[in-house]
């Protein structure tokens, strides 16, 4: 591509690479040397819009403190990995669905969306200049592409300038034991015509506090419920949620204050071919609660980037905690995951078209 050879790369005189223990790796502890940094002007009446990309030494910001972000939350970010395969090749896992899923929280926070080709082409140079700091299968470097409105004015207004930063690090595989959780009755996390659909800053901040009352209370996360009902369930913390019962895998429909997972878009298409049903439609804390006393579920789990799956052993509703059955190897999103990392290192083939090899 055209643009491959036209993003500027100045590169560290002081990698810190051999800082990290990639044998104990944290997560979201070490970043990488390098990230892209685009800048968006809309300001001037001519030359506007996006400027050229640049890779540069992963550094400090030099920010106002009138820096519009950081007062009226025009912020938006993504979360996504790149893996190292069996061949020692790497790749981005769907790296164009991210990219839309970024276009669509921009457009819901009036923010400049950048061209795709500088999405794609920053994060796969970023990547390959990077690669020695992808860890081996399961762990994974996490991509972090965001975006902020950085015009330095107090106005209330849309900003004119924005910031498009993409940086990395490296991350061990996620190994939850069973959460507990709590079906939030009380808070919420988003409304119909709201912003629950888009990865900005606000969602997160707005959950912390009820999260943190579920916290003092025992359980690990909360499972949101509808703004309107409290009746219907959302999704938990960074993942969305499913749960199988009667051997059918249920999750909520997608819907503007539920978040498009990536994870969760894929592990329906691999159950899918699995044979198993499938219903997206809405579930109750009621019928969930049935479910408990039929002892039809099986399974309750979250899906997102970090864990893939992260299995569910307690649920909590109206102050009963109910319990999962005791999981196994033969549990869908256990055989879902395995799939998945199988596609991943390569293992299988990428019959779905995911791996984005550089
Ligand atoms: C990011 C996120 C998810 C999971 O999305 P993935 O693309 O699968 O990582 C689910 N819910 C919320 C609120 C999120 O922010």
């Amino acid at each position: 591509m055209e643009l491959l050879t036209a993003i500027k790369i100045r590169r560290t005189n002081h990698s810190k690479i051999h800082e990290v223990d990639f044998g104990n790796l944290e997560f979201g502890k070490y970043i990488s040397d390098h990230m892209l940094v685009c800048d968006y002007d809309n300001r001037r009446p001519v030359s506007t819009g996006w400027q050229e990309p640049m890779i540069v030494p992963f550094a400090n910001l030099s920010l106002s403190p009138a820096t519009m972000a950081l007062h009226y939350g025009q912020t938006v970010f993504e979360g996504m990995k790149a893996f190292r395969m069996n061949d020692g090749r790497i790749n981005i896992f769907r790296m164009e669905k991210h990219y839309d899923r970024f276009a669509r929280s921009l457009e819901r926070m009036c923010m400049a969306v950048p061209p795709k080709e500088i999405f794609i082409e920053g994060l796969s140079r970023l990547v390959e200049l990077d690669k020695e700091w992808v860890p081996a299968f399961p762990g994974a470097l996490y991509l972090r592409p965001f975006m902020y409105a950085s015009e330095a004015k107090f106005g209330v207004k849309v900003s004119d300038q924005y910031r498009f930063i993409i940086f990395t690090g490296p991350v061990p595989e996620l190994y939850v034991k069973p959460i507990k959780v709590k079906v939030e009755t009380d808070y919420i996390r988003a409304a119909k015509g709201g912003t629950g659909f888009a990865k900005c800053g606000g969602n997160y901040g707005g959950a912390y506090y009820p999260t943190q009352l579920a916290r003092q209370a025992g359980y690990d996360q909360v499972l949101w419920t509808d703004a309107r009902e409290n009746k219907f369930i959302e999704e938990s913390g960074m993942m969305n949620a499913m749960f199988v019962i009667n051997d059918v895998l249920i999750t909520p429909p997608l819907s503007d204050s539920i978040l498009d997972g990536i994870t969760r878009h894929s592990l329906l298409i691999l159950a899918a071919d699995f044979g198993y049903k499938i219903e997206e439609r809405p579930i109750s804390t009621d019928e969930l609660e049935n479910s408990f006393q039929n002892k039809t579920i099986t399974e309750a789990f979250g899906v997102g980037t970090a864990a893939v799956v992260a299995p569910i052993g307690v649920i909590g509703i109206n102050n009963v905690d109910y319990h999962l059955p005791e999981y196994n190897r033969e549990n869908l999103m256990n055989k879902m995951k395995l799939k998945l990392d199988r596609i991943r290192t390569g293992e299988e083939s990428d019959v779905y078209g995911w791996n984005y090899i550089l």
